[in-house]
């Protein structure tokens, strides 16, 4: 059903269709369908109306006798000043066969572009609608002209959507521009995938209906449903594990939207008391969001019939931020963060302060005398943990307090027997550095093992400190000391 639209933005709408009379796109159609697509996917993104305009008049000045002062005079500054970098994307874009020329010197393409229109970032959103209805009607254009459009959209717009956590975008961009790059392999996983998920099918609504009752006996509002990984993620991770399915374990998985922070760690909770959890494989990105402000929380169980599945929980603001990004935060802090927009600063909604204010609420819920249940204790484990990342970006979780040799042996204990240094976030540091959330911390190692005593002094977790124990006493016992000497031997925690 069409919205019912201002009259500034009907008045663009006829302002275009004149413009562009007599035109045609390549596939026979009126060249004004084109704008009009475009100008509809960013209204469904929920974009401004300035925004909306500028859409619809994306190609006016580039494509036709109309100028930007003409812009300017009917539809104002704003929309003008987009249109503008708009018209000044495309010149760049056409002119250029390889991507190189169009992005040189810096590798950061979001940057790149935000220079080339002018740091409006609705600019590049009115650009991706326009790179998505390029690549839904791609199959018009010559072969060679297909595979240009497609390369450039996963290497730069995807990925760009990505960023801006537009993450239905990112997912319908990257697998169609992926069916023109590499068809075979397209089809292959598309196959693939489509009978993995018919084989599941059964589990997946057995294992929907053990958890929708057990989420209803806890008295969580939810919506769950099935989501299937697109074709091209799966491509990229292949390729990460060397083609190794068994690798993957979220190819499908069910997500769990519940209503606020809280219910998100009780329903993990519901979760892990019915499967076992996977070690390792809780990802707490509603403490610790990625990078482009996405947030959840992932795990990967295994079922009673040994079937592996990841669940992704989330409230529904997450939700729609996981699906349509900034151009949903856009919508809903349109008036604080529009200069932040303008001035280029992407920037995410402190959430960690969320966070802690439910999880508080939480423990007040508890507190006021109500039934206190193991289960939804199990959240307060999160409160006093710190997330730290490896080189690679895998998240380690450790205890507040935390130590470089309490990360090292997290990660495995032979890394942790052969520590001689750390960099913390690309600086050298010292062995006794407290770990801070968001710290990205590289273990240096050298061949041989160099655990010590003096190291009991520098670790801070059980964990590691039981490890090391059993190391000191490994290379004891090969030096032939009899046993309860070495037990002796072994030093005291020290008081603090
Ligand atoms: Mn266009």
């Amino acid at each position: 059903m069409p919205k019912k639209r201002s009259e500034k933005i009907e008045k663009a709408i006829e302002f275009a269709t004149n413009a562009h009379k007599g035109q045609n796109r390549r596939s026979g159609e009126p060249y004004i369908t084109h704008p009009l697509a475009v100008m509809k996917i960013v209204e469904d993104w929920g974009m401004d109306e300035d925004t909306i305009i500028a859409a619809v008049l994306h190609d006016t000045v580039e494509d036709t006798d109309v100028t930007l002062q003409d812009v300017k005079n009917e539809f104002g500054e704003q929309v003008a000043f987009m249109v503008d970098g708009l018209t000044k994307l495309s010149k760049i874009s056409s002119s250029m066969n390889d991507i190189d020329t169009y992005l040189p010197n810096t590798k950061d393409n979001l940057l790149r572009l935000l220079v080339a229109t002018g740091s409006d970032i609705r600019v590049l959103i009115i650009k991706l609608a326009d790179r998505l209805h390029n690549l839904r009607t791609l199959s018009s254009l010559p072969p060679d002209k297909q595979k240009r459009i497609a390369k450039e959209s996963l290497e730069v717009f995807a990925p760009l959507a990505d960023r801006l956590n537009m993450g239905r975008l990112r997912v319908e961009m990257s697998d169609v521009a992926f069916s023109y790059v590499n068809p075979k392999r397209y089809n292959e996983l598309h196959e693939l995938i489509e009978n993995y998920s018919k084989s599941a099918e059964k589990t997946m609504q057995k294992i929907q209906k053990e958890i929708s009752a057990a989420l209803g006996r806890e008295k969580i509002k939810f919506q769950i449903s099935g989501r299937v990984k697109s074709v091209y993620s799966l491509h990229k991770k292949l390729a990460k594990h060397n083609q190794n399915m068994g690798e993957i374990y979220d190819l499908i998985a069910l997500r769990i939207i519940v209503n606020d922070i809280t219910d998100c760690y009780l329903t993990l909770g519901v979760i892990h008391s019915l499967y076992v959890p996977m070690g390792g494989r809780i990802k707490d990105y509603i403490a610790m969001p990625k990078i482009n402000g996405y947030q959840s929380l992932h795990t990967t169980v295994i079922t009673k019939d040994k079937r592996i599945v990841e669940f992704q929980i989330r409230t529904k603001e997450m939700h729609e931020f996981a699906e349509r990004g900034l151009a949903a935060s856009f919508y809903y802090n349109e008036q604080k963060l529009t200069e932040n927009y303008r001035t280029g600063k992407i920037q995410h909604l402190p959430t960690s302060l969320l966070w802690i204010s439910e999880l508080q609420e939480t423990a007040a819920k508890l507190k006021a005398g109500k039934k206190v249940d193991i289960k939804k204790l199990r959240l307060n484990l999160f409160a006093d943990k710190i997330f730290v990342y490896t080189p690679k970006g895998d998240i380690i979780d450790l205890p507040k307090g935390s130590l470089p040799l309490d990360f090292a042996y997290r990660l495995h204990s032979e890394i942790g027997e052969h520590v001689t240094g750390v960099k913390i976030n690309g600086k050298m540091s010292s062995l006794s550095t407290k770990l801070k959330h968001g710290d990205v911390v590289e273990i240096l190692t050298s061949k041989n093992p160099t655990a010590k005593e003096a190291w009991f002094d520098r670790i801070f977790t059980a964990h590691a400190r039981q490890k090391l124990r059993a190391q000191l006493s490994g290379h004891k016992l090969s030096d032939q000391l009899p046993h309860h000497k070495i037990a002796q031997k072994l030093p005291r925690k020290k008081k603090k």
